[in-house]
């Protein structure tokens, strides 16, 4: 496929500018070049931040009704462009066309739920009066916009993702500025031009394209930035916390998802459930299958039948409309990938299917007999490759899933629904699915996960929750 390198401009304070100072944007498949977008510069950062600073009172005083048909005309643009949207995802990212065209798809619902949520920003009256001495007093809170959000995007879905922070920010009348994957910031850069041509007034929303290790730090540090809002690995996560200084702070990072299948389960439906999990983006997902338990009874079932349906995977050219599973989002990934497994398969673990690199492509993996002290085995792979494990009963597995550092979603095949809920109980993750994989989510629930995987929730409502803040209002009564 061939493509006009254009040399795309960032949109900075609502103008779209270019920079000497360029990033190549290359498809993972075969390197080739794209497109470029500016390298952004520290005092780019800096003057960004300072016209938010006016975008922010601009937003704030935005009526609802403005915000959200605003909202709603950059879905509409959206929907009205959705083939170049996808296909620009199925070319900077690692998506295949079809997992491309989902992600549009739910941009556009992501972003009508902002514009439906920014009419719910409720407050509540106070009892003022249970407390002695307070009887004269009335009041209530409502809920105002926190500022200029900072948010910093992962490539692996390079625009719902990015959609995720700015239609619950605008919802909420707040400033925000995003600082998208240098590896993917095309999608990002197309949003932006929904909401121009949507008619959002300037300096309300940028997008910075740059690296994150030189223009990162300001974004984070600026005592003016009210909030981070970020997704990705839990390493840049945690060294952003450990600079952002006092501000909120949202979390949404990875995991190595764990499902567990019980021998009353539908097999045929845990298979199907579990391989789509496994390798939805060939497995660059945080909410991708990485373990599966399964009960001893029916371990070899359901093995032979996952291996089938592995090997009916067709990888190859994302373009194209057979494909089901495209290349890791880089070379060095998919080695990395590579490296992980090799190091397993040393350690005692049976390849079952997989096992093969060309390029950024590695072909779905599926693996058993894994040591547990295999870093395969208790990190984020972030790769198409599936761990198999034989347990013998419900509470093994539940141990074994809540074993690692992560705590995003699970999933468990069961049509018991006494052993359902001991799982609901007992699994420590953000959220738990019942006949399903870890890999189910609507963009309107209360995404998010404990230990390792984050801090507070995104999903519209209640990321537009942590993009607000309560102000209380109280009237003392003459008598
Ligand atoms: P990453 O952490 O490498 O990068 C994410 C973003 O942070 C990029 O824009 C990058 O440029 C920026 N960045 C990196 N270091 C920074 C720093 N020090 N200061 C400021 N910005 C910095 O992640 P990735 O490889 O793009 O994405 C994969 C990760 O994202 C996986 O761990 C995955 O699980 C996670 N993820 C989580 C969710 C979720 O909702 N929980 C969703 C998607 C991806």
């Amino acid at each position: 496929m061939t493509t006009q390198v254009i040399g795309r401009k960032m949109y900075l304070a609502g103008k779209w500018v270019k920079r000497d100072r360029i990033i190549e944007v290359r498809d993972p498949q075969d390197n080739s070049l794209i497109d470029t977008v500016p390298a952004a510069s520290v005092e780019d950062m800096i003057q960004c931040i300072e016209e938010a600073k006016e975008g922010a009172r601009v937003a704030a005083s935005m009526p609802v009704y403005k915000r959200m048909e605003i909202i709603h005309k950059a879905a509409d643009y959206i929907e009205a462009n959705d083939e170049k949207f996808a296909r620009t995802i199925a070319r900077e990212g690692s998506k295949t066309i079809r997992e491309a065209r989902k992600e549009v798809k739910r941009c556009i619902q992501t972003l009508r739920i902002s514009a439906e949520e920014a009419r719910r920003i409720n407050g509540e009256t106070i009892p003022f009066d249970q407390m002695e001495g307070s009887e004269n007093r009335v009041g209530y809170y409502y809920r105002f916009p926190i500022g200029i959000v900072g948010a910093i995007t992962p490539f692996n879905d390079p625009l719902n993702l990015v959609a995720h922070k700015v239609g619950p920010a605008i919802a909420a009348g707040n400033a925000i500025i995003v600082k998208p994957s240098t590896l993917t910031p095309l999608s990002a850069l197309l949003l932006a031009e929904a909401f121009d041509e949507a008619g959002l007034p300037p300096k309300i929303l940028s997008v910075v394209t740059g690296y994150g290790s030189e223009i990162g730090d300001v974004l984070v540090t600026h005592p003016d930035i009210r909030m981070i809002s970020f997704t990705g690995g839990v390493e840049a996560g945690e060294e952003i916390i450990r600079k952002a200084g006092l501000k909120k702070i949202s979390m949404e990072l990875g995991s190595n998802s764990p499902v567990i299948v019980l021998e009353d389960a539908d097999l045929d439906e845990a298979v199907e459930s579990t391989v789509s999990g496994a390798f939805w983006a060939a497995g660059q997902n945080c909410i991708g299958v990485q373990r599966v338990y399964v009960q001893e009874s029916i371990m070899d079932a359901f093995q032979k039948k996952f291996v089938e349906r592995t090997n009916q995977y067709c990888v190859g050219d994302k373009q194209s409309e057979l494909t089901d599973m495209g290349p890791l989002i880089t070379e060095k990934e998919a080695i990395r990938v590579e490296h992980l497994v090799n190091e397993a398969v040393e350690a005692g673990a049976i390849l079952l299917t997989g096992g093969k690199r060309s390029g950024a492509f590695y072909w779905p993996t599926v693996l058993t007999n894994v040591p547990e002290e295999c870093r395969i085995a208790k990190e984020e792979v972030f790769g198409p490759i599936v761990l198999l494990y034989p347990v013998k009963d419900l509470d093994t597995a539940i141990e074994k899933s809540n074993a690692v550092n992560y705590g995003l979603q699970a999933g468990i095949f069961t049509n018991n629904l006494q052993k359902a809920y001991k799982a609901i109980e007992k699994m420590d993750v953000g959220g738990i699915m019942i006949n399903d994989s870890s890999d189910y989510r609507i963009d309107a629930m209360p995404f998010g996960g404990v230990k390792k995987s984050g801090l507070g929730r995104e999903g519209i409502k209640f990321a537009i929750q942590e993009m607000t803040e309560p102000k209380v209002v109280c009237f003392k009564l003459c008598n």
